[in-house]
């Protein structure tokens, strides 16, 4: 475990090897789950200002979800989180054949948005839990995930590397020099 200003990190953070391949994969992580992804206050109110820019990109059964549920749920852990399709599908999946994408990502690549998607799903697999005294930040372990594993050796693809642009927008730049430092530097085999 690493400890950086008040958040607690697991050292899978940078030492796992990981990089997604859609291909193998089909973006499963916007298909299934218990629960939707974690959402911030101004990030629903981002997503209902560009939300007719973003509906095209959309599925019909998101559509309809997001119509009845409305651009944002409240899960088990009371948590503000993406709605879902039947409980498994994020209300806000888009296709492109058979690989699951982000419709808000999709109007962000096209430009029609300025607003990528939740710093959530940007950071996913990091997942990080808040407490009130730190964040502990880690690695979701999820079998779907299997062919990000594989693709990350091949390509030495660390997770803190390959999630540098979320990690920057969630915590900012000076915290990611440090954990790169941290990276680099610290014998993780031998702790
Ligand atoms: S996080 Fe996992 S399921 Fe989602 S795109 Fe990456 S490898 Fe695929």
């Amino acid at each position: 475990m690493l400890e950086i200003d008040d958040k607690l990190i697991s050292l899978d953070i940078i030492d796992k090897e990981f990089a997604c391949d859609l291909k193998k994969c089909k973006g499963n992580c916007c298909v299934f789950g218990d629960s939707g992804a974690p959402m911030e206050e101004s990030e629903i109110q981002t997503i209902e200002e560009n939300y007719e820019q973003i509906k095209p990109y959309m599925t019909n059964r998101g559509l309809e979800e997001i119509e009845k549920q409305g651009f944002f749920t409240i899960d088990s852990d009371k948590e503000m989180v993406t709605p879902l399709i039947d409980n498994l599908a994020c209300a806000y999946i888009s296709y492109d054949g058979d690989i699951a994408l982000c419709a808000i990502e999709r109007a962000f690549l096209d430009k029609k948005i300025d607003f990528q998607k939740p710093v959530s799903c940007h950071l996913y697999p990091i997942r990080i839990t808040k407490y009130s005294k730190f964040s502990a930040v880690n690695y979701d372990k999820w079998d779907i995930c299997k062919s990000a594993l594989k693709k990350g050796k091949q390509e030495k693809s660390y997770l803190y590397k390959y999630l540098e642009t979320p990690i920057k927008r969630k915590y900012g730049d000076a915290f990611y020099e440090q954990l790169k430092y941290a990276a680099e530097h610290l014998d993780t085999e031998n702790l």
